[in-house]
C-alpha cells in the first residue's frame, strides 16, 4: 500500500478556483478530491456525496463529536468539514487528496497535517473578484456581501500558504500547479 499526498487548495470565493481544479484534475488523474460535508443548501446541479454530503445542523454536529473530521469550520452561516474516512482511503490507494477549503480549516490541516502542500489562488484584483461574484448571480444580496467580507478576510492569510497562484491566465495558473505538485 503506497502512501498519497494531502493538498490543500484555497481561494476567496469567485476566484475561478472551482474552474481551475477541475481542469486540473481532468488532465491529472491521481488528483481527487476529497467530498466534503455541509450543512448549506444543495445549489442547483449539486449532487449529493459528489459535490458534498448535505447534512443537518444536528447530523453535522453529531460527526464533530464523534471526532470524524479533520477539520470543521463555520462559514457564511454553514458548517463545513473534511470527513477522514474517505480522505484516508483516497491517501492509501497512493493518490493525491485534494481538500477544496476554506482558510479557518486550512490553517487546522496544516497544524495537523504539517506534511500537506498548500495552496491559495489570489484573484488579478479585489475588484475582478467582485465582478465576477455579482455575475455568477447565485447570491442574493445580503450573501453577496457576506460573501465579500469573507473574501477579503481569506486573501489577508493567503500568505499562511506555501504557494500563492494568481487566477489570471488560466493556462499559466495549471501550469504553475502541476510545476508545484511536481516540486513537492
Ligand atoms: P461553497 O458554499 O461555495 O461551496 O463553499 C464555500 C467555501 O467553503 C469555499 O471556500 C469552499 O472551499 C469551502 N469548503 C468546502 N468544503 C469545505 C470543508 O470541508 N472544510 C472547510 N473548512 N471549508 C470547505
Amino acid at each position: 500500500m503506497s502512501t498519497g499526498r494531502l493538498l490543500i487548495f484555497s481561494g476567496p470565493s469567485g476566484v475561478g478556483k472551482d474552474t481551475l481544479l477541475d481542469l486540473w484534475m481532468a488532465r491529472n488523474p491521481r488528483l481527487k478530491r476529497v467530498c466534503a460535508a455541509t450543512t448549506r443548501t444543495p445549489r442547483t446541479g449539486e449532487r449529493e456525496g459528489v459535490d458534498y454530503f448535505f447534512l443537518s445542523r444536528e447530523e453535522f454536529e453529531r460527526l464533530i463529536a464523534e471526532g470524524r473530521f479533520l477539520e470543521h469550520a463555520e462559514y457564511a452561516g454553514n458548517y463545513y468539514g473534511t470527513p477522514i474516512e474517505p480522505m484516508e482511503a483516497l491517501l492509501a490507494e497512493g493518490l493525491v487528496a485534494v481538500l477544496k477549503i476554506e482558510t479557518q480549516g486550512a490553517l487546522q490541516v496544516m497544524e495537523k497535517r504539517p506534511e500537506a502542500v498548500s495552496i491559495f489562488i489570489l484573484p488579478p484584483s479585489l475588484e475582478v473578484l467582485r465582478e465576477r461574484i455579482v455575475g455568477r448571480g447565485t447570491e442574493d444580496p445580503a450573501a453577496l456581501q457576506r460573501r465579500l467580507v469573507e473574501a477579503e478576510n481569506e486573501i489577508a492569510l493567503s500568505e499562511r500558504y506555501q504557494f500563492q497562484i494568481v487566477n489570471d491566465d488560466l493556462e499559466t495558473a495549471l501550469a504553475d500547479l502541476e510545476d508545484i505538485l511536481e516540486r513537492s
